[in-house]
């Protein structure tokens, strides 16, 4: 393939300054895989999402919406002169903050609508039953539901024990746990008193049949309450009928669990009452969620749901005989139903063909069951990357962010054979990434540069790969041509084991695991083979239970997707360990409210600073006037975020900026303090490395920005909402945050996959850091693909040798130069390589 900027088959960008991007222009081939590079925050996302699909879907949303086209005024198109020759773009873009809706495999991929299909045509019926609606299939509909739990396969009930934790306590001592707390379960029991029943007794000793009803009844009696009476007194007043302070509502501990779970707005408020409520598997479907008649219908032998809950590489071996025709029973039943026949080879074809990608890809592991929340971004990614496959859409331009993220190297020439595969179907593919296997197969790189923020935003190259070696600005092409590596060292000796035994959980079954302490660990495998289970989940639960850290799910819908099976027994020189940090890329918040100056501290201590000016003393402002989350010096009308939200119908809301302070955050007579020249908004609005000089002479802020710098966001603006941060830019943020505590050696460190988002360049720096806290003596456990780190690493631990029940095993542990040389490991051959 020949390109030549001046021809028809080019995407041309004239004058783009979104973010960070230079009044660029540059002509970029259609029909080809294009690869943008750069270092993390060089302005690829800006050039990619923010220009060249932001663009593709305004043109696309005003054809469709004048209502939409209003929006844009508000929200502003992107910042360019103009494109010329973009087709219509799809984007595969990892999740930035939003949690992802509710979804599962089968569902993203539409894989379940062709196996509902599938079922109600082709499936097995008993004698005599009718047929089964596709929907009768789904325990989303009502046809399909189970009516026992209304599809959701699970009742949920409280019982005594699990409403009173503590039989032994007395109910003044508060014995029902389940009631509400503070004033809320005063009441309850002043109602009891009123109601002549013995607070002061131990719970244990109190009739079954009073126990039963304080927690179960649906009566709700309505009697006077005398509020610090004795329970003696309390009688008297009643006989007397002295009036009482007020009037009580009785509720059972059931009806005030049921009813706040169901109804309460507070998310808080759920969560708490969920504890008491136990979930147990519904008694008419069995945890199936499908009404009988649906379950009844089977194929190869399974239920559907069983079916779903096959990985796909089981389910795709389950279809062969199907498609070749050669299932048990085919001829005879060929003979008898031939349309029965031909319609199920045509859909067992069809489900095959599609599994096929998704195999391909590394994904045979999933079940169509697993709930997208449990999978990583980089594996939701790829289940969109294979069901676009399979979209017969062409002159598409497809735009995807770092598709290798996740990804065992061994895995990476499938994904490229499916990039491949969208390509000659006549689609052009416009990629962000980062790892060098991906960015030598482009037909194209485009190179930002040659730093990141206010230091990047240029092109520096672009073209076909072999010309970016003469770039000497480019860091991509030193990486790319001249094999910069990482600076190996001796392994550093461990000051000690910690010993997991008889971990079970997922694809892990009584694996017994040692990991050193005060070294960087690193845990490989494919993906799919257990490492997140291992790190992420079981470990990381296991210490916190040890230390008694409480484990912060922010998302308490997902609570009942973290698989429960976990045995794990712990041990090894716990001594030596005081708590545990998970360095991960969550986002540190999930709104506007939420940024790095925040999160660091750094605010307060610029907040003193503020407060201690002339003019600040003079008007009485203390350090809470500058800030923008409490009433006094923000800005009322957004509130201190500096944006409003603007819900759409149809579409995700988006926010827009404050028509009253112009994203500002504060009202006019708090900006006009000012510290050595500049407002509170305008420091905000620093990047780093401004800020860095301007505190030169404040110690404390100057330490945060120093070790901001250090990891690589000198480009960052303090006040940078949460919601505009990538994965990796947050999870910088955390590390920054623990480096600049005095590291007293005690820690444990948990990171997984810490390289997605990062440019090699920047991972030496990572790697750099990562070696620091080590160095203070604490323990580093990392899960990781890049081979630089694992190089750079003191101890390997290999998990595999496949995904999934494939999986789970250790394959090989030791120094790096020890599992390069393991022979059933598939990270061996890679690690070697990065060893030189
Ligand atoms: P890359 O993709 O190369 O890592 P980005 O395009 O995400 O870089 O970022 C380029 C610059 O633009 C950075 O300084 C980044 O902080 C800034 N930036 C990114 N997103 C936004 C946004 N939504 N609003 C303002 N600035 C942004
Ligand atoms: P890795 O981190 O090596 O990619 P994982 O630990 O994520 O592998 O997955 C190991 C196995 O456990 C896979 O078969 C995966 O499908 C399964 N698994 C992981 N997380 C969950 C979960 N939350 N629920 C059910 N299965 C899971
Ligand atoms: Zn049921
Ligand atoms: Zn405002």
């Amino acid at each position: 393939m020949t390109f030549s900027p001046e021809s028809s088959g080019f995407v041309q960008v004239r004058g783009a300054r979104e973010h960070n991007l230079k009044d660029i222009s540059v002509s970029i081939p259609r029909d080809a895989l294009v690869v943008f590079t750069g270092v993390s925050g060089s302005g690829k996302s800006s050039l990619a999402f923010g220009t060249l699909y932001a663009e593709a879907q305004r043109r696309y949303l005003e054809s469709v919406s004048p209502y939409a086209r209003r929006l844009f005024h508000q929200v502003g198109a992107p910042n360019v002169d103009a494109i010329h020759g973009l087709p219509p773009a799809v984007a595969l873009q990892q999740q930035r903050g939003a949690p992802t809706a509710r979804s599962s495999v089968g569902s993203v991929t539409t894989l379940s609508n062709l196996l509902r299909m599938l079922y109600s045509r082709a499936g097995e019926y008993p004698e005599g039953q009718e047929i089964v609606y596709a929907e009768g299939f789904s325990p989303n509909t009502p046809e399909g539901a189970c009516p026992g739990c209304h599809g959701l396969g699970h009742v949920y009930e409280v019982t005594e024990a699990s409403m009173v934790p503590d039989p032994s306590l007395t109910i003044r001592e508060r014995a029902v746990a389940a009631w509400p707390q503070a004033w809320g379960g005063q009441n309850q029991r002043d109602i009891l008193v009123t109601l002549g029943i013995d607070v002061d007794v131990p719970w244990r000793d109190l009739p079954q049949s009073t126990r039963d009803w304080i927690l179960f009844t649906d009566e709700q009696p309505v009697v006077p309450v005398y509020p610090g009476l004795t329970p003696e007194e309390t009688r008297q007043a009643a006989e007397r009928k002295l009036s009482p302070s007020y009037m009580g509502t009785f509720s059972s501990a059931r009806r005030h669990v049921m009813h706040t779970f169901a109804h309460s707005e507070s998310a808080a408020m759920r969560r708490r009452v969920q504890r008491y409520m136990i979930a147990t598997q519904c008694l008419v479907c069995h945890g199936k969620r499908l009404r009988h008649e649906a379950l009844a219908v089977t194929f190869a032998g399974y239920d559907i749901t069983e079916f779903s809950r096959l990985p796909l590489k089981q389910v795709a071996e389950l279809l062969r005989p199907y498609v070749e025709g050669k299932e048990r029973g085919h001829t005879q039943r060929a003979d008898r139903h031939p349309e029965q026949v031909i319609a199920q080879r045509r859909m067992a074809e069809d489900l095959a063909a599609r599994l096929e990608v998704l195999l391909n890809l590394g994904l045979g592991y999933l079940q169509l069951e697993r709930s997208t929340p449990t999978l990583s971004p980089g594996e939701l990614q790829r289940l969109r990357l294979g069901t676009q496959l399979y979209s017969n859409l062409f002159g598409v331009v497809y735009v995807l962010d770092e598709p290798s993220a996740g990804l065992h190297p061994a895995d990476t020439e499938a994904l490229l054979a499916a990039l491949d595969g969208l390509k000659v179907a006549g689609n052009s593919l416009f990629v962000v990434e980062h790892d060098l296997n991906v960015i030598r197969r482009a037909d194209w790189l485009v190179d930002v540069g040659p730093a990141a923020g206010e230091q990047g935003g240029e092109i520096l190259y672009s073209g076909p790969p072999k010309g970016l070696r003469k770039v000497t600005t480019s860091q991509t092409a030193r990486y790319l041509f001249r094999e910069e590596r990482a600076e190996l060292h001796e392994p550093r000796a461990p000051s000690g084991w910690l010993e997991l035994s008889r971990v079970t959980r997922n694809n892990l079954s009584k694996l017994s695991v040692r990991f050193p302490l005060g070294v960087l660990t690193a845990v490989t495998g494919v993906s799919g083979s257990g490492k997140s289970t291992l790190v992420s989940q079981v470990l990381v639960d296991t210490l916190m239970a040890h230390f008694g850290q409480k484990v912060i799910s922010e998302d308490e819908e997902d609570a009942e997707d973290t698989s429960p099976v976990t045995v794990a027994q712990l041990g090894g020189n716990l001594a030596s360990l005081a708590r545990l940090v998970r360095v991960d890329q969550k986002p540190i918040g999930r709104t506007p409210r939420s940024n790095m100056a925040t999160y660091t501290g750094l605010l307060d201590h610029v907040r003193k600073l503020f407060a201690a000016t002339p003019l600040a003393k003079k008007r009485k402002y203390s350090a809470g006037r500058f800030s923008f989350n409490v009433k006094g010096g923000r800005c009322e009308h957004c509130q201190g975020e500096g944006w409003v939200m603007v819900e759409l119908l149809f579409l995700p809301s988006v926010y827009a900026p404050c028509p009253v302070c112009h994203g500002a955050r504060y009202d006019a007579t708090t900006l006009e303090v000012e510290y050595q020249g500049k407002n509170i908004a305008e420091v905000l609005g620093m990047t780093v490395d401004t800020a860095w000089d301007f505190f030169r002479d404040d110690p404390l802020v100057f330490r945060t920005l120093n070790t901001l710098r250090e990891v690589g966001l000198s480009y960052l603006r303090l006040g940078q909402p949460a919601t505009e941060l990538s994965g990796g830019e947050a999870q910088r943020i955390k590390l920054a945050t623990e480096l600049q505590r005095n590291g007293r050696g005690t820690s444990i460190y948990v990171l997984d996959e810490p390289t997605t988002g990062l440019h090699p360049a920047d991972v030496q720096l990572l790697i750099r850091q990562l070696t620091r806290l080590v160095d203070t003596g604490n323990t580093v456990i990392t899960v990781e693909h890049d081979m630089q780190v694992v190089a750079s690493s003191d101890w390997v631990i290999d998990i595999g040798p496949g995904a999934g029940d494939e999986g789970g095993q250790i394959v090989a542990q030791g120094t790096p130069r020890e599992v390069a040389q393991a022979r059933r490991s598939r990270t061996a051959p890679y690690l070697a390589q990065a060893l030189g």
